[in-house]
Formats: structure tokens, sequence, C-alpha cells
């Protein structure tokens, strides 16, 4: 496995090659829901590219930039027994000027839900994919349905820039009990973890309502409230995959998102009915 750290270097590096390149962007502290974007990437690509890089200009004010979990070595060798072909571990200084250009979310769907919560924060995440993509310009990118959001800003982005990468969502990965995998969950002490419960358990009695034919969002969302207290619930939403609100739930075409906060942690999941 090569392990790049200059952005210039990796451009360089794949320039006019020609095999298919499949491209995992994360922000390491790497567990068992990368790994399977990574296995997903590796059947369907002839080389491999995963990115390590905490992105500061996705992070506001006060959140955990500096306390963001931090394990190189770990995740080089996860990279390794996963058949990565190149790891870019690049430095802030290397991805970002003082003063440059960048792109804006768009003004309704990236300030509605976790955008609500983090005003500003997709602007980063949608300044570095398109950093990232332009630096592999890989024939698929990978990214996780947990971060539903994030997901559909970045499909909308390739789509309104004409941009030439296929996105590729991969399914939540999940702990036995339910809890989505995160690298924030180490944040989490043994209490709050049970208490992180409620959240897959409110999506579990919405798919269990959704089941029984109970397709009335504002019902489902209610159930589903009473599932998640007494915890601080920043939104529980149902939409259609155009991620608009809907009051019916649409078989094969409906996201329902929660977001909630256990001690300190700001947790997300989801599930596409
Ligand atoms: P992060 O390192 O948290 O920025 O995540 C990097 C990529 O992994 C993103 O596309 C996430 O959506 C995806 N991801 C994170 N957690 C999971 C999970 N539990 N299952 C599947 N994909 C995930």
């Amino acid at each position: 496995m090569k392990i790049i750290y200059d952005p210039l270097e990796l451009q360089e590096y794949l320039k006019n090659r020609s095999e298919t390149i499949g491209f995992v962007p994360t922000m390491g502290a790497l567990h068992e829901g990368h790994i399977s974007l990574i296995k997903k990437a590796r059947e369907q690509n002839e080389l491999v590219v995963v990115s390590i890089f905490v992105n500061p200009t996705q992070f506001l004010k006060g959140e955990d930039l500096d306390s963001y979990p931090s394990k190189n070595e770990a995740d080089t060798k996860i990279c390794k027994l996963a058949n990565v072909d190149v790891l870019f571990f690049p430095t802030k200084e290397g991805m970002y000027l003082n003063d440059e250009v960048s792109l804006l979310a768009p003004k309704v769907r990236g300030y509605v839900l976790e955008g609500a919560t983090r005003p500003g924060h997709f602007n980063g995440v949608l300044t570095v994919v398109i950093k990232l993509l332009n630096i592999v310009r890989p024939t698929r990118a990978y990214f996780g349905k947990k971060d539903a959001q994030q997901l559909n800003l970045i499909m909308l982005m390739v789509k309104h820039l004409f941009m030439h990468v296929e996105i590729i969502p991969v399914d939540t990965v999940r702990d036995s009990d339910g809890l989505a995998k995160s690298s924030r969950n180490v944040y989490l002490s043994p209490e709050e973890r049970v208490e992180a419960l409620k959240i897959s358990k409110s999506l579990h009695e919405a798919s269990k309502l959704v089941s029984r034919r109970e397709l009335n969002s504002r019902q489902i969302e209610e159930k589903m409230r009473e599932v998640l207290a007494p915890l601080e619930v920043a939104y529980v939403a149902i939409l259609n995959r155009e991620f608009e609100r809907i009051d019916e739930i649409q078989i094969g075409n409906t996201v329902i998102l929660v977001e909630a906060v256990v001690g300190r942690t700001r947790l997300l999941d989801n599930i596409w009915v």
C-alpha cells in the first residue's frame, strides 16, 4: 500500500492511469462502517484510494475538531488488511489556502435538519469533497447512507456541477444491538451508550409500523418520539428520496431520519423504507 501526504503528488500518481478507481473519503478512526465502503470499492474497481482527513472547514466553532478521535496507526493497518492501494493523508496546509474559492451548499437543502443544527457545515463538506474528487478523479466514490443528508447534497453537487463520477451509496453498518457505527460513539459512557439505543429503537418502531401499513407520517413521528424520550431530539423527519417532507410514507421512496443528543454527543441515524 502506498501512503501519500501531498495532494499534488497523489494527483500526479493517479494521472493517466487506465484502471478504474474507487475512492472512499473518511475522517479516520475507521470502523466496520468505513470498512464496508472500502470492501465495496474493492469489489467494483481495479484501484482503491482511501483518504483520511479531519476537515476543519466542516466543523463549527465550539465543535469537536480538536478532540475528534485520531487513530492513524490503527487506520493504516486496517487499510492494508483491506487491500487498499493508496492511502491519502493530506494536511490542512496541503488542502487549504487562507483566501480561496469555496463551495456554498444550497440555501434550503443545506440548512435544514443537520444543516439547521450546524449552519455552514455542508459548505465545508462540499468544498472538501470536490477538492478530494478533483485530486483523485475516481470512477466511483463511496458514501454511507448513515449520513443521508450529506449523501443527498453530494449527489446534487455531482449532478448540478456536471461532474464525472458515480456516487455509490452504502448501507449503514450497526453494532449487534442496533447502534449505528460512528467514530463519535467513543465519546459515549457505558450509560450513554445504552441511552443511545433509543435512536435505532425508534427507527425499528417506525419500520414495524410501516410493515403494519401505518403510513401516516405524523403518527409514526409521534410513536418515534415516545421511544426517544427523554433524549434531546434535534429532529425526526420523514422525507422522500428528494428530501422533501411527506405526509404519507411512500414505500420504496422514503427516508426516516433522527438526530438526537446523548450526553454531549450528537448522533444521527436513519432508515430507508
Ligand atoms: P466519516 O469518517 O464519519 O466522515 O465517514 C466517512 C464515510 O463513512 C461517510 O461516507 C459516512 O457516511 C460513512 N459511514 C460512517 N459511518 C457509517 C456506518 N455505520 N455505516 C456505513 N457507512 C458509514
